[in-house]
């Protein structure tokens, strides 16, 4: 099946309060473009360097969101153009994500990634660092950031009952933090989990945002 042609049976599988943020890490502009003819404008990439090349060559109204991890020095490359950055994962990125931010005049979208997977090649909060974060009082203390939610990946495993159990303990992390320290803050409502594997275990988990490449673009070729 062709990109518009995946694009178009996954969108219209999901539910209305599902964003499907297109995955686009090595694929080429034309892939892209293809989408976007689709009528898809919402584009996730791991790397700042990639997505900052595409951002200057792709049409100015598409919504770029940094799903991978992220490097402090690296912030100031995306701070201008970038809709939301998934994976906020300790203090310092914070700060960094916030002064650039302030410089460039603007709030970003930002989520807290947690640590739900049982691997130690994932990175994010874990429940003692979320709390001691939460504890330095964000809201207050970034000005420059717009907190929407949290995001997660599940382990790399076949066991549909693990990943369901991670996806059900990311969900209950954001509902304690929807009705305790974010509770006044109407724009902490997302939660960012689920990629081509286990987007519709996630939907059923509660997720509002699911990040999908292979689904629509086919697998990656990292060799080329
Ligand atoms: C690559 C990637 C995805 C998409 O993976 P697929 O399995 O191709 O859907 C989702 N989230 C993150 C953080 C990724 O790096």
């Amino acid at each position: 099946m062709s990109i518009a042609e995946n694009l178009t049976k996954i969108k219209s599988s999901l539910p209305q309060n599902v964003t499907l943020i297109a995955v686009t890490k090595t694929k080429p502009l034309e892939d892209l473009m293809e989408a976007y003819n689709n009528n898809h404008k919402i584009f996730g990439e791991n790397k700042v360097q990639e997505m900052t090349t595409k951002y200057e060559q792709l049409p100015k109204d598409i919504q770029w969101h940094l799903i991978g991890h992220l490097q402090t020095n690296k912030v100031k490359y995306i701070a201008d153009f970038v809709h939301m950055i998934h994976s906020v994962d300790s203090e310092k990125l914070a700060d960094e994500i916030n002064k650039q931010a302030i410089k460039k005049g603007r709030k970003i979208n930002c989520l807290m990634q947690m640590y739900i997977a049982k691997e130690d090649t994932k990175f994010g909060f874990d429940e003692n660092e979320l709390n001691s974060f939460i504890q330095s009082n964000p809201i207050e203390k970034y000005q420059g950031i717009n907190w929407c939610g949290v995001m997660g990946m599940a382990t790399f495993t076949d066991n549909t009952i693990q990943i369901k159990n991670e996806f059900a303990n990311l969900k209950k992390i954001f509902n304690d933090l929807k009705s305790g320290y974010f509770a006044y803050n109407t724009d902490f409502k997302e939660i960012s989990m689920g990629m081509s594997d286990d987007y519709k275990l996630a939907i059923e988990e509660g997720s509002t945002m699911i990040r999908v490449g292979s689904a629509i673009f086919g697998s990656r070729n990292y060799n080329i």
